[in-house]
């Protein structure tokens, strides 16, 4: 039998995270629970859970730093962030931040339990590429390691997902959903610019010339093509 998939849930408020923890247990999960921001901490460095359910508003240290910290220690499951609220500054600084979804409180139990599953299949099935060439640029997606003419680059763990995606769909125009669908796992929210802010910053670290790019072009009306 497989091993179940370890949620953390860090989420302050006791009656909500004892229902979560029920609820994903009977699915079939192994469920640890943590109250407040560095308690939460403490459990993914020690756990290393397949997925995190992460509220915004926690005591101490907050969510939206919970999760920027994990990801620059490079933990690389998927986040879920849960907020109160939904307001767009919000769940635009979550996904800044590293995370990889959000759910707006009040949620429905079933809709977030399917919308787990599906984050945990993504990363099941996630693309097999271990390495790739473009030009002096040298890409290890096992480590999340690249360099640039030997040198190190240092790039996000979003920025390879992005230029994995790219290489995946090399020549071919990719819209700005396309790129959040897959490597935001967002179909549900316009976010178009957060896509073009990321894009901007890459062209940064990958182009010569990032106001005259030849891997990253823009389409005009389309989205993004990788050359090369
Ligand atoms: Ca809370």
């Amino acid at each position: 039998m497989e091993k179940p998939p370890k949620l953390l849930i860090v989420e302050d408020e006791v009656h909500l995270a004892e229902g979560l923890k029920d609820n994903f247990e009977f699915e079939g999960f192994a469920v640890t629970v943590a109250r407040d921001g560095n308690e939460g901490l403490a459990l993914a460095e020690r756990d290393t859970p397949d997925l995190i359910l992460l509220d915004v508003m926690l005591p101490g240290m907050d969510g939206l730093t919970v999760c920027r910290t994990l990801r620059s220690r490079g933990m690389r499951m998927p986040i879920l962030m849960v907020t109160a609220r939904s307001q767009e500054q919000d769940i635009i600084e979550g996904l800044e931040q590293g995370a990889d979804d959000y759910v707006t409180k009040p949620f429905s139990i079933r809709q977030l339990t399917a919308r787990v599953k599906a984050h945990l299949r993504r990363t099941a099935q996630a693309a097999p590429l271990e390495t790739a060439q473009l030009g002096d640029i040298s890409l290890d997606f096992r480590n999340f390691v690249a360099t640039r003419g030997g040198e190190p680059l240092a790039l996000t763990h979003r920025e390879f997902e992005i230029l994995r995606y790219f290489l995946k769909h090399r020549g071919e125009t990719v819209t700005r959903e396309q790129l959040l669908e897959h490597v935001w796992g967002i179909t549900h929210y316009p976010l178009t610019r957060t896509v073009d802010n990321h894009i901007a910053k890459l062209r940064q670290k990958i182009e010569d010339d990032a106001a005259e790019p030849k891997w990253i072009v823009t389409v005009h009306r389309g989205g993004y093509k990788l050359l090369g």
